[in-house]
């Protein structure tokens, strides 16, 4: 008989890619969806079920909702917990990002606790919850951020979603550590690109790169750097978390660190065409002057802007056994499935 397992946030841009390797592993999956009416925005996972060896079941359960998970969690053996709200620009941090982190963790939780059969719990976290501001990794003398690190800086006035993503993980910690019947295994991935798979999600990441492709950036971008990782690789290590009984704690997924500027050379090089992007950052005075214009806070452009950043990825390799395909080939096939 084949495994039964939960995905919660399976219609994503993340979530379709774990969603096709549990499938291809033979699982019988339970996707959540926010509507089910919305047949649209999960008709691909069917396609990628009749394809595989697995077993595709659409649930509807939403984030806010008190026991909405709790009867698709019956029976199951795992969750996978990717569903979270992932917006930079919002009016209301507190309704549409925290709340649904943090009420979505637990409601999820509770039902790994409910169903009597859960035994594993892999969260989608990210490592927004290990670091807010790339300026904070200076101020606590470090060469780089760790698992062993928590982001102390954001707040619901400053870097919301960064906010809620720590607020989320640590709720999850609070409630694995207050029960023995599941353990908790969570993937901090920095900012994740790759090829999308069925419709275009409306994911932060490909907006990002539709930014580069479209001149959004012709004149000018900030000197900020960013963590990059393939979707693949993300979605590989919450299979590996899932599967691997040794697997615990948290895991940083990052293949490299790169600044704008270099990332808008990378995709210039991979698209093949012409395209207007700067070859160098714009001053910090004039982000901080503009900054508010495009939705960027005074603060935020002080505390990022010009700060190195780094992150250690060696447990990643070493407990999941993570490998990093080259950037150049995750931003190329991610050209070719959105720049239609
Ligand atoms: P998407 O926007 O593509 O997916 C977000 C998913 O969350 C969707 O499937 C959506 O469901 C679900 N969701 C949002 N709000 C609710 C709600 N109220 N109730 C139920 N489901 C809800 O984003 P990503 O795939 O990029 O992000 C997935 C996860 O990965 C998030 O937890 C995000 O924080 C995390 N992450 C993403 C990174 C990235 O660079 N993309 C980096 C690090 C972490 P529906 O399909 O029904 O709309």
């Amino acid at each position: 008989m084949s495994k039964t397992v939960l995905l919660t946030g399976a219609a994503g841009y993340i979530g379709t890619w774990v969603c096709k390797y549990l499938l291809d592993a033979g699982y019988t999956v339970r996707a959540t969806v926010r509507n089910r009416q919305k047949a649209e925005r999960y008709a691909h996972l069917q396609q990628l079920a009749n394809e595989s060896a697995g077993t595709l079941e659409i649930w509807e359960a939403d984030l806010l909702k008190a026991g909405a998970f709790d009867e698709a969690a019956q029976g199951c053996t795992a969750i996978y917990h990717v569903a979270s709200p992932f917006f930079i620009k919002v009016k209301d941090p507190q309704k549409e990002l925290i709340e649904p982190a943090l009420e979505g963790t637990r409601n999820v939780l509770q039902a790994a606790t409910r169903s009597g059969t859960v035994r594993k719990v892999v969260l989608t976290s990210s490592v927004a919850a290990i670091f807010g501001d790339s300026a904070d990794m200076a101020a606590q003398g470090l060469s780089a951020f760790t698992e062993a690190h928590w982001n102390t800086s954001s707040s619901v006035q400053h870097q919301p979603y960064s906010y809620s993503k720590t607020l989320a993980e640590k709720e999850a910690w609070a409630i694995a550590d207050a029960q023995d019947q599941w353990q908790l295994v969570v993937i901090n991935p920095s900012f994740v690109m790759g090829p999308p798979l069925g419709p275009q999600p409306d994911s932060e990441s490909v907006q990002f790169l539709r930014n580069f492709l479209n001149g959004q950036y012709a004149a000018g971008v900030p000197d900020l750097r960013f963590g990059f990782v393939d979707v693949r690789e993300v979605a590989r290590a919450h299979l590996l978390a899932g599967e691997n009984p040794q697997a615990e704690g948290r895991h940083i997924l990052c293949k490299e660190v790169l600044n704008l500027v270099e990332f808008g050379q990378l995709v210039k090089k991979a698209a093949g065409r012409r395209l207007r992007l700067p070859s160098s950052p714009s001053p910090k005075w004039l982000m901080a002057l503009l900054g508010p214009l495009f939705g960027v806070t005074r603060q935020f452009v002080r505390r990022n802007v010009g700060y190195p950043l780094a992150f250690d990825n060696a447990k990643s390799r070493s407990a999941l056994g993570i490998t990093y395909r080259p950037l150049e080939e995750t931003v190329g096939e991610m050209i070719r499935a959105i720049d239609r």
